[in-house]
């Protein structure tokens, strides 16, 4: 996931600032109303980005026609996004942030619009109803923006050197096109970017080929499996691009910034060694490529788990990639619900480092487990305070979503489910939770129900009470 400051791997540089901007993000939840043909919510009530997201539909597939100059700073676009209404509509909201709304349509007829903050109203001119697949079209254009988000990191579109990369993590999606923008909306897309010749444009999934005309690239890649708009990524620039496969047939597909290639090199070479590893250790890879983007240590705060390929802020180090990797399963396939549940997503991309150290000679889950515990693992007190300062299933507020315990506690967490059941039928739990909700979405509640059903003369009580809802330092390791 999002790696940066101290949220990843103890080893990773600048890893002690914890943020702790508190930053309360005002609830404006709203209904639907009562019965009949009424607007869709403007949110789907996510407990911190409450207009995350919105009510009435879901949407089945993106198609963006988008174009970029990182000169003019400018982006173009078209989306046309394939949806179902889950209700009765007469109005739906989409989430959009900046960006200049010129023609929507619905069905090919002209709709009208209102744009409120991030809530782009559209109003069909006919209602839909409950069912119905739609198909809505919206023309915009601007300088797309970046987003800082309530614990001060930076997302959204971001300008980088000879381009710009967009990252989504939770809510800058919605910076560079329409949709509906919380992680329990999951579709598949097809992207077309257009960019000055001599740059790249690289995304998700597979490329899906790309033509040169005038003096400008399109690239088209497309996603066929579900994927939650927060993991949706777009790198425009100049990058070496290398394409193999694995030698269980798996595509690879790398894209890195010439700057980083000779630090990138011999890790990322490890690539199909660290997805037999995850394969053997989390079930079979649920997605149809692999690979990375690899941009300037600069580019951008942190390494995000984009679906299929994830960013790097720089070469990474082997365990930040087995890390971002191993999110392929727990994050991209099994999804958090809501917000709230990010653990289930750093929680397990931790436990996945201290395994991985673990089956190849360094020191042992319990190792890591003890020693974070005795406050010997993470750099500075502050580091060790934070670890306590709130249990990982119940983060504060939106500012600490992505706060250390959400993804240290979340590892202790797991590794108590480990003490009790033991390493054979721990490992199989892994693998069994992430068959269970591929390509959906999971919250707490479904993990420790998922626990308690594979293990049935076990209690866990006092594992949820003490390590993943209880408040403070557990007493006892
Ligand atoms: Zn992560």
């Amino acid at each position: 996931m999002r790696p940066r400051r101290s949220r990843r791997t103890p080893r990773s540089r600048a890893s002690t600032a914890v943020g702790l901007v508190l930053l309360a993000v005002v609830a404006t939840a709203c209904g639907g109303g009562g019965g009949g043909v009424t607007p869709g919510a403007n949110g789907v009530r996510d407990p911190y980005f409450p207009k995350a997201g919105n009510g009435g539909y879901d949407v089945v597939h993106y198609a963006l026609d988008l174009a970029y100059d990182p000169g003019a700073h400018r982006l173009t676009g078209t989306a046309t996004l394939t949806a179902r209404a889950t209700r009765d509509l007469s109005a739906f909201n989409l989430d959009l942030e900046g960006l200049d709304v010129g023609e929507v349509t619905v069905d090919g007829a002209a709709a009208r619009r209102h744009r409120a903050g991030q809530e782009l109203t559209v109003r069909p001119r006919d209602g839909l109803d409950r069912g119905a697949r739609f198909r809505v079209t919206v023309r915009y254009s601007g300088a797309p923006v970046t987003v800082t988000d309530p614990d001060g990191s930076e997302e959204g579109w971001l300008r980088t050197a000879d381009g710009a990369l967009a990252l989504g993590q939770p809510t800058g999606s919605m910076t560079w096109f329409p949709g509906n923008h919380h992680p329990s909306d999951k579709a598949t897309y097809a992207l077309a970017v257009t960019v000055p010749e001599g740059l790249r444009a690289v995304s998700n999934g597979e490329p899906d080929g790309e033509e040169t005309q005038g003096n400008r690239t399109t690239y088209r890649w497309r996603t066929t499996e579900p994927m939650a708009s927060y993991l949706a990524t777009l790198a425009i620039g100049r990058y070496d691009v290398d394409r193999t496969t694995t030698a269980g047939g798996l595509p690879v597909y790398t894209a890195v910034d010439p700057d980083q290639a000779a630090a990138s090199r011999a890790v990322l070479a490890r690539l199909p060694e660290v997805m037999a590893w995850a394969e053997r250790t989390f079930g079979p890879y649920p997605f149809s490529s692999t690979g990375a983007i690899v941009e300037r240590p600069g580019d951008a705060g942190y390494a995000l788990e984009t679906q299929n390929r994830p960013v790097f802020p720089g070469a990474p180090g082997i365990g930040l990639v087995v890390h971002e990797i191993a999110h392929q399963w727990y994050g991209d396939s099994v999804t958090p619900e809501t917000w709230r549940d990010m653990w289930l997503s750093e929680g397990f991309a931790t436990y996945a480092e201290w395994l991985w150290e673990e089956d190849h000679g360094g020191g042992t889950a319990q190792q890591a487990f003890d020693a974070l515990y005795a406050g010997d693992r993470l750099r500075g007190a502050e580091a060790d305070e934070a670890l306590w300062s709130f249990p990982p299933a119940r983060p504060p507020d939106a500012a600490h979503i992505s706060g250390v315990p959400v993804y240290q506690r979340g590892a202790m967490v797991l590794h108590k489910i480990r003490q009790t059941v033991g390493d054979g039928p721990f490992r199989a739990l892994l693998r069994g939770w992430a068959e269970e909700h591929r390509h959906g979405n999971a919250d707490t509640g479904d993990f420790t129900a998922y626990v308690e059903r594979s293990a049935p003369d076990e209690d866990f009580a006092g594992i949820w009470a003490d390590w993943l809802y209880g408040e403070g330092r557990p007493e006892h390791p």
